[in-house]
């Protein structure tokens, strides 16, 4: 099969193929989202646990793995089932309404693995490595803040050494999301000690290829689930283990469309979620006053209008990405990679505001931790969305290409 075949084989051939083989386990009758609800439920269930004590959502990541759901991206002949970007989006968005942390950490294992996925096609480790992504359900996380660096994604600092066919790595991982409990690690590095900080690779670790001291702690207002420690990596691996593109072209055409797509349903299931509490206090309290609105439904409307501006966004953007998707040139291009860019300052910002809303339609019932009104929780895990490679970096670094854009001429294109 080419790689072009593998590319192309579609979630139905997949389901056909896998129907075929015997033994394949029960999860695989039912669909993506019929699964993805059934991890919504547990991920929902300890949600609040997971926030409390700053721990992984064990049981969210274990419902996930149990249904199939971390290797969907990966083509049929490698045992996946081809889903679309546009299907892990609602995955992404049922959990974010379920448990933010257990949300953003499928987000950040997709965005890895859809670079996997994409560009380790026609390379043996990288597709065997696929195969037991699959086969064993393998979490990914991810390492590219680096040092004091932050989040410049497109520099690193600690340079892939080489020595008789093998690697070395060492690195001051500032944050790596669920470090411990991930089964692999996906990680930028300079390409070599005489490279420059933007000449950058994309290599992906066994867990028997690295070792993580811990170095800081993540003791924070959100997102407190998602364990994004700091550590010093010490890696020892194959050379094979490089992916074969450089993580420039990695990144325009993957890491960022990806990334930004995934956090943002994940972002956009928590604003759902705060609007669908606001609901059911603003219902609740006009029952209780003879159908009368209380004076802050109002914000309730401000909430569902700043979700569905939200979803259209994402919504759009997918489907630009979806069409231009084997297109590299046009993924590359100043007017999608602006757009790609700009989705998630808009998608955080609209999150933040959606939530805020709703919180104001709660009033102290949503203010109160001990309400089933309660937005605390939605509301600590949102305000991480536009620091999560901070908005001021993204608008700054677009600044340049919004000096040499065209205007646009008309409203549709
Ligand atoms: C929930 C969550 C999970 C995360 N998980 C991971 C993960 O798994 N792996 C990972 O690698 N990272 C992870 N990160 C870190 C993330 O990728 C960014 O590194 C982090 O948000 C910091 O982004 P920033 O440097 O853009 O912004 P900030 O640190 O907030 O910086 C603030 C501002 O200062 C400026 N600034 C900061 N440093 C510099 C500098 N050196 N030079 C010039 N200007 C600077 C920026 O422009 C920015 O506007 C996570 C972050 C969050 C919130």
């Amino acid at each position: 099969m080419t790689v072009h075949d593998l590319r192309t084989a579609t979630t139905q051939t997949a389901r056909a193929t896998l129907a075929a083989v015997p033994g394949v386990p029960n999860w695989r009758e039912d669909d993506i989202l019929t699964r993805a609800r059934r991890v919504a439920a547990v991920a929902a269930q300890h949600a609040d646990a997971v926030d409390r004590e700053a721990r992984f959502p064990a049981e969210a990541i274990a419902a996930a793995k149990a249904e199939g759901l971390m290797g969907v991206l990966a083509p049929a002949a490698l045992g996946g089932e081809g889903a679309s970007h546009g299907e892990v989006v609602e995955v992404c968005y049922l959990l974010g309404q379920a448990c933010a942390s257990a949300a953003m950490i499928y987000a950040m294992h997709q965005v890895k693995a859809a670079c996997v996925v994409r560009h380790g096609l026609g390379s043996h480790w990288h597709e065997a490595f696929i195969r037991r992504m699959v086969a064993d359900q393998l979490l990914l996380a991810s390492s590219t803040t680096e040092g004091r660096a932050g989040g410049n994604v497109r520099s690193s600092a600690a340079p892939v050494t080489y020595a008789g066919g093998r690697i070395g790595l060492e690195r001051d991982a500032s944050v790596i999301s669920y470090g411990l409990e991930a089964d692999a690690l996906v990680t930028t590095a300079r390409r070599a000690a005489d490279a420059a900080p933007s000449d950058q690779v994309l290599l992906i670790l066994d867990k028997a290829d690295y070792t993580l001291t811990l170095t800081r702690t993540w003791e924070t207002l959100g997102m407190r689930g998602t364990a994004s420690t700091g550590f010093a990596l010490k890696a020892d691996a194959d050379v094979a283990q490089i992916m074969p593109q450089p993580y420039e072209a990695i990144h325009a055409q993957s890491m960022v469309p990806a990334a930004h797509l995934f956090w943002g349903a994940a972002w956009a299931g928590v604003a759902a979620s705060a609007t669908e509490r606001a609901r059911r206090f603003i219902r609740k309290a006009a029952r209780g006053a003879g159908g009368q609105l209380p004076p802050a439904a109002g914000y309730l409307t401000k909430a569902m209008a700043s979700l569905r501006a939200l979803r259209a966004l994402l919504a759009g953007v997918l489907e630009r990405y979806e069409a231009i998707q084997d297109d590299p040139e046009a993924l590359a291009a100043l007017d999608f990679q602006s757009a790609v860019n700009l989705l998630k300052v808009d998608v955080s910002e609209l999150a933040v505001e959606t939530v805020t809303a709703a919180m104001r339609a709660t009033g102290l019932s949503g203010y109160r931790n001990d309400s089933e009104a309660s937005l605390g929780r939605h509301l600590r895990d949102v305000l991480s969305a536009p620091i999560m490679i901070n908005n001021d970096r993204i608008l700054t670094n677009l600044a340049a290409a919004s000096l040499v854009a065209d205007l646009p001429q008309s409203i549709r294109n």
